[in-house]
């Protein structure tokens, strides 16, 4: 995170944006790598930007962190 920081400073608007969209996807992606229905591993679709679980043909979006307060216990289930 230091190191958007950083680089953020010397970017426009636009390519701050796709910077930090960029890395709050990798972001997703490494955090996210299970099915949060059946706990399957998921896979890369959609260009990036959707995961997708090939066991029960559900897709995953990455969507906006939740104070901790507001998640279920459900979603502090581990999986894989
Ligand atoms: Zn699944």
């Amino acid at each position: 995170m230091a190191f958007l920081r950083e680089a953020g400073v010397d970017l426009g608007d636009i390519d701050a944006g796709v910077f930090t969209t960029g890395v709050a996807l990798a972001n997703w992606h490494e955090r996210h790598t299970c099915c949060p229905r059946c706990g399957s591993e998921t896979t890369v679709a959609e260009g990036g930007w959707v995961r997708a679980c090939e066991v029960d043909g559900s897709e995953h979006h990455p969507a906006p962190s939740l104070p901790s307060s507001w998640r279920s216990p459900m979603m502090k289930i581990g999986c894989c």
